[in-house]
């Protein structure tokens, strides 16, 4: 595409004004000074509202993961919107797109497709991702007051950052308010971006979404992202005791004083990962397996072999009089030529983790090579012509 015509793709920069604004009043720093207790503010501030990061617009709103009263829900959405991280129905949205379509081209912060400064940041400067799909949150849009808030976008943030000015003056605002969010931030972010990149995979999720202790400890249990994606409605994130999860701690205590109830925990078998995974992620997967095998190198071996026994010119009078037949046929004549399902089987478990779906990976990759394959002969053939 004309990238010129294409204005969805444009890097505009306006929108993003709260976003450099807070970066750029950091710097303020510089003439308020730096004190003890702006410091311990800030401190304070980030635990709090990464929390409401985490557990509220994360666990709470986007995976529903467990209950509250509609009013405490209001106060959490509030405390959520004191983030700058813009409004909680547009939050919920733009993550519930991303468990959608987690590491395929789609997925607006991928790091593998669209590198590490775009997932992590990049994508929030694209006008194409203002405007997210409300379809998929229409259980929160029937809240009015959960509608109206989330157009209020800035509101808390900017009565937070009043309030703290008005507590302890410029280096507080500065220090205590714009330190803490623009710390906020980035460390919101690295769970796009790092926590697609480093640190180690249990299970089979078809995405690149890793467990990491230390991402895990600074974003109080959202670096346990892998075992997120293996189950994303469980309210816990870190599964073993040793996996640290404090935004699961703190839900925990409110649920004996019964703010919060309902708290869903994964399944034993989801845990151990013995359940085979979903139809969506097998294809995915196979895919990915499949897309691994040169299908030029296969199509040229089963053009040879064809020519053995016929000319090219019959394949290509097939080819032209039904594609979709000689597709399959040539599915069925390639399969002696296409690397073996054993030879599958060893390349899937390079190069993913071990799951009871694995088997229905490969025979699914298997069937994707043969078709690929076919359709790539056929395109031989009439090359040849
Ligand atoms: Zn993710
Ligand atoms: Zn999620």
């Amino acid at each position: 595409m004309d990238h010129a015509h294409a204005p969805h793709n444009d890097i505009v920069y306006p929108a993003a004004v709260p976003f450099v604004l807070v970066h750029v009043a950091c710097l303020a720093a510089i003439w308020t000074g730096v004190s003890l207790e702006a410091l311990v503010a800030a401190f304070v501030l980030y635990l709090v509202r990464m929390w409401a990061i985490t557990g509220v617009y994360h666990r709470y709103f986007s995976h529903r993961s467990y209950k509250t009263s509609r009013v405490f829900q209001f106060f959490l959405a509030f405390l959520g919107q004191t983030s700058a991280q813009r409004g909680v129905i547009w939050w919920s949205a733009v993550h519930r797109h991303h468990h959608l379509y987690s590491d395929l081209p789609e997925d607006v912060h991928s790091p593998r497709h669209h590198g590490f400064w775009y997932s992590h940041m990049g994508w929030i400067f694209n006008p194409k991702n203002w405007e997210p799909d409300y379809g998929t949150v229409k259980d929160l849009t029937k809240y009015r007051e959960l509608v109206i808030l989330d157009r209020f976008t800035y509101t808390p943030a900017v009565i937070l950052g009043f309030a703290m000015w008005f507590w302890g003056g410029w280096t507080m605002l500065v220090v205590g308010f714009f330190w803490s969010t623009m710390v906020l931030y980035h460390c919101t972010f690295f769970i796009n971006s790092l926590a697609h990149e480093l640190g180690s995979q249990r299970y089979l999720t078809g995405d690149d979404s890793r467990n990491n202790f230390w991402l895990a400890l600074i974003t109080l249990g959202e670096g346990w992202h892998n075992n997120h994606h293996h189950y994303q409605s469980s309210v816990r994130q870190g599964f073993k005791w040793w996996e640290v999860d404090i935004t699961y701690y703190i839900l925990k205590v409110m649920s004996w004083t019964g703010l919060v109830w309902d708290l869903r925990a994964p399944p034993e078998a989801i845990v151990r990962g013995d359940r085979p995974v979903g139809r969506k992620i097998v294809e995915k997967v196979a895919s990915e397996l499949a897309g691994s095998f040169s299908v030029e190198r296969y199509a040229l071996r089963v053009r040879d072999a064809w020519a053995e026994s016929h000319t090219v010119d019959d394949l290509a009078d097939l080819a032209k009089r039904a594609r979709g037949q000689v597709e399959a046929r040539l599915a069925e004549l390639s399969l002696s030529h296409l690397p073996t399902v054993p030879e599958l089987r060893d390349k899937a478990e390079e190069m993913f983790n071990e799951s009871p779906s694995l088997d229905a990976i490969v025979y699914r990759a298997h069937e994707l090579l043969a078709m690929a394959v076919a359709a790539h002969v056929c395109d031989l053939a009439l090359d040849t012509r």
